[in-house]
């Protein structure tokens, strides 16, 4: 129903680039000429069928053989459970290391999102198993789970290049902090140790994902005191969401990148930047009516 109702089209298309690649590669040209980086993402996950893993894989492929000839600035982030991942790690690393492979012969790094729980273990543990022979893999971790607190020093020894985010998932409260606060406060802490100077002398690169304005604060604020390179950490946010903040991060001179989400399968993506902010639900039921 959504997708047919033209009002409801316009509306996902706040956060969505587009069904097509095409779609996504024009809106990245338009942020790279705001001297804004970005992430692509082709929207899909838990896929049914190995034809179907290697299909969104060949799509990573094919977008970045187009970012490369276009001469644009963006970097793929994948879901491994779109790769495969249940169907089995051996399908899903196959799949992962095309994508890995590609990304490596032009220089770009290729961010692997977390999914739920169910994926945390098994996520981390395949990024740790291809990242010797791909160093241009890089993983992300969630601030509102109890473990990530442990997964960063892991990751910290691994001198990795790491996306911090809030987590978007709906998890038990023995698994993740139920209360924002504290997920707030969770984050600002991982976020120091990404900045310690133990972390940045083993290479540690983050990426700043989210729109808080607090937190986005604290990362200039961080790296400003503690003397880290502006090319050693980044600000990641969504495309559609606080995109009046671009102007002020790059400003300040921060790295901002934006991750533009693209394909037909964007109903799950959808949802959960709708959930994520019950306004956004009121003014699209609104959107919807008026129509
Ligand atoms: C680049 C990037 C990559 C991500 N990758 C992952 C991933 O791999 N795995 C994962 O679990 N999660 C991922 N996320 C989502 C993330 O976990 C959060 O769910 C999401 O970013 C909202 O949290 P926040 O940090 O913006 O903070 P919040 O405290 O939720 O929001 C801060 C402010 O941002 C604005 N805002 C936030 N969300 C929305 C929205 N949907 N619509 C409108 N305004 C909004 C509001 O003004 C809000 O007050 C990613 C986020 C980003 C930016």
């Amino acid at each position: 129903m959504l997708a047919r109702l033209p009002a409801a089209r316009r509306f996902v298309h706040r956060f969505v680039a587009g069904e097509r690649a095409e779609d996504a590669l024009e809106v990245i040209a338009r942020l790279n000429a705001q001297g804004l980086r970005c992430a692509v993402t082709h929207l899909g996950e838990n896929v049914a069928t190995p034809a179907d893993a290697a299909h969104a894989a060949r799509a990573y492929v094919d977008v970045l053989g187009e970012i490369e000839r276009r001469r644009l600035s963006a970097v793929p982030s994948l879901k491994l459970t779109h790769l495969g991942l249940d169907l089995g790690e051996a399908v899903c690393r196959a799949n992962l290391e095309a994508v890995l492979a590609r990304g490596r012969a032009s220089s770009t790094l290729v961010w692997i999102d977390m999914e739920s729980t169910a994926y945390t273990d098994r996520t981390l543990g395949l990024y740790a198993r291809v990242r010797p022979s791909f160093p241009n893999a890089a993983c992300v971790v969630q601030a509102y789970l109890r473990r990530t607190e442990t997964d960063v020093e892991r990751l910290i020894e691994l001198g990795a290049t790491v996306r911090l985010c809030k987590g978007a998932y709906r998890e038990p409260p023995e698994l993740a902090f139920p209360d924002k606060r504290q997920v707030d406060a969770n984050y600002a802490r991982l976020m120091d140790r990404f900045f310690a100077a133990d972390a940045q002398a083993r290479g540690v690169y983050v990426g700043v994902a989210t729109h808080d304005e607090r937190l986005i604060a604290q990362a200039r604020d961080a790296g400003r005191a503690k003397g880290i390179a502006r090319d050693r950490f980044e600000i990641q946010m969504l495309y559609g969401i606080r995109s009046a903040l671009h102007g002020r991060i790059t400003a300040d001179g921060l790295r901002l990148r934006v991750l533009v989400p693209y394909g037909e399968d964007w109903y799950g993506y959808f949802m959960r930047r709708l959930a994520e902010r019950p306004a956004n639900l009121i003014f699209f039921l609104r959107h919807l009516l008026r129509r």
